[in-house]
């Protein structure tokens, strides 16, 4: 059967009229163009569909032409729309005599990452779990002038979840830092988060389970069962989608904002990580420190080696750097251990068998193009084999005590996360070959994040912040 005889048996039997193609942009966006279904045909899998690319951050105005082709595989009927649709992702190709993929398009960087790691045959697999963990706010408003530089922001915090401010006010409080897996009548936001799961698992998304998080103004996480990395890069973009118009439909706003609220808890996408040759796990070993193999180890001894700049796609946005603070069970330190959610890398207890062993990276936020992330994580953890980075070795712990309370000498001796976007650009600038290697990550890639994240940070260093009122305007 052809691919357009599939996708046309599907739109028959659920009445679809519109056929949806949602791209991701360089920042990690869905953005998405739509035909009606009597436009339909096989041509689309060949020939694709021309958008401008200058737009999605890809391409010089001068040469914006590119094609999408979409993917039948990932067909699905979007559950957001009024008039019935059905959305299909897939991959950018820039045209030429024979169209060829983009390489620089998201989703291709993590394909060839994937490639790279089967041809250096270290392992087949990489399985990939990220959590997500996001705030739900009831009222939110914000409003930036560029011209008159002036900045307002009114973000009434989840006033329905801590009881303040709402005529229904039945007093029962999230307190500040104390709702990790707070039960009803406080978790108001129950039956939302049991929507969204409905809807992620109706498209295909295994959810492992969702709780209310530490955060008292609505923080929420919901948790996916580990799959093969692109895989779980495709759908991490529409767990964000589900997320975000789920809530929006219940009158919510949903935000993965690494930290919206000073001195609570903020939002991380940890992402826990393992792989598999022939099927057989790579990073178990009974014998070896928390189960884990000397091959587990050396990548753990890559990702810490490289940490600096992989912040750089990992955690890609000024307000990253106001999470990774102490104190919130953010990582601030360049170290690994057991349990412990001070450190970067945490192998979780209860993880055992050899299928399960893992660990998993906690500085990662949501603000990341997920396909650009989980390349360079993977690309730095094959470095570490590569080049046998022993993280042991290298004073990285393992540190099974709470890091954030060291005395000051012991804290001194411990290499930090960077503490601003610049410092995580300085690092990529100085350190990237690990992901340029193989043509994985291409050198135009990196110029272009460098270039244009320095001038998000320079704007927004730029920008009057309220806190500035509060502190200089009656000066
Ligand atoms: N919210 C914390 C963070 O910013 C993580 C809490 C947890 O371990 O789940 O990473
Ligand atoms: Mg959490
Ligand atoms: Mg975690």
């Amino acid at each position: 059967m052809s691919k357009s005889t599939e996708v046309l048996r599907i739109c028959q039997e659920q009445g679809i009229k519109m056929i949806d193609f949602k791209m991701t942009d360089l920042n990690g966006r869905w953005r998405h163009i739509t035909i009606p279904v009597e436009r339909f045909n096989e041509d689309i899998f060949t020939q694709g569909i021309g958008f401008d690319g200058s737009n999605y951050g890809y391409a010089p105005v001068e040469k914006s032409d590119m094609v999408f082709i979409p993917d039948p595989e990932t067909a699905v009927v979007d559950p957001f729309t009024e008039i019935p649709t059905l959305t299909m992702c897939g991959d950018v190709c820039v045209i030429g005599k024979e169209n060829r993929p983009f390489d620089q398009y998201p989703r291709n960087v993590s394909l060839r990452a994937i490639q790279y790691m089967k041809d250096q045959g270290i392992a087949d697999q990489m399985l990939i779990g990220p959590e997500f963990e996001f705030h739900l706010f009831d009222n939110v408003s914000y409003m930036v002038e560029p011209q008159r530089m002036a900045f307002t922001v009114d973000t009434r915090q989840a006033s329905w979840n801590s009881g303040r401010e709402t005529a229904d006010n039945k007093g029962f409080q999230v307190p500040g830092g104390g709702g990790y897996h707070i039960a009803a009548p406080q978790d108001v936001a129950y039956t939302l988060r049991s929507k969204m799961c409905m809807l992620l698992q109706d498209w295909g998304v295994d959810v492992k389970y969702h709780h209310h998080e530490v955060g008292g103004s609505g923080q929420m996480e919901i948790e996916v069962e580990l799959g093969d990395m692109v895989d779980m890069a495709d759908k991490t973009m529409i767990i964000k989608y589900v997320i975000h118009n789920a809530a929006v439909q219940d009158g919510r706003t949903a935000t993965f904002m690494p930290k919206p609220i000073y001195k609570e808890a903020g939002n991380g996408m940890h992402v826990h990580m393992l792989l598999l040759k022939d099927g057989e796990p790579v990073f178990f070993d009974e014998n070896g420190y928390s189960g884990l193999s000397k091959t587990a180890h050396y990548f753990i001894g890559g990702l810490l080696k490289h940490v600096p700049s992989l912040c750089a796609f990992t955690n890609p946005s000024t307000n990253s750097f106001k999470r990774l603070v102490p104190g919130f069970e953010a990582p601030v330190t360049i170290g690994y251990a057991t349990s412990n959610r001070s450190a970067v890398i945490r192998i979780p207890a209860y993880a055992k068998t050899p299928k399960a062993k893992r660990f998993e990276l906690r500085n990662p936020d949501a603000t990341a193009n997920p396909y650009y992330a989980y390349a360079a994580i993977l690309m730095a953890g094959l470095d570490g084999i590569k080049n046998q980075i022993d993280p042991e070795a290298h004073g990285w712990g393992p540190f099974d005590c709470n890091l954030y309370d060291l005395p000051e000498e012991e804290k001194a001796k411990i290499q930090s996360l960077p503490k601003t976007l610049d410092e995580a650009l300085d690092a990529l600038e100085a350190d990237h070959d690990y992901l340029t290697a193989g043509g994985v990550f291409p050198e135009r890639l990196i110029e272009i994040w460098l270039r244009k994240k320095r001038q998000e940070s320079r704007e927004l260093s730029q920008i009057p912040h309220p806190a500035e009122f509060q502190r200089y305007f009656d000066l």
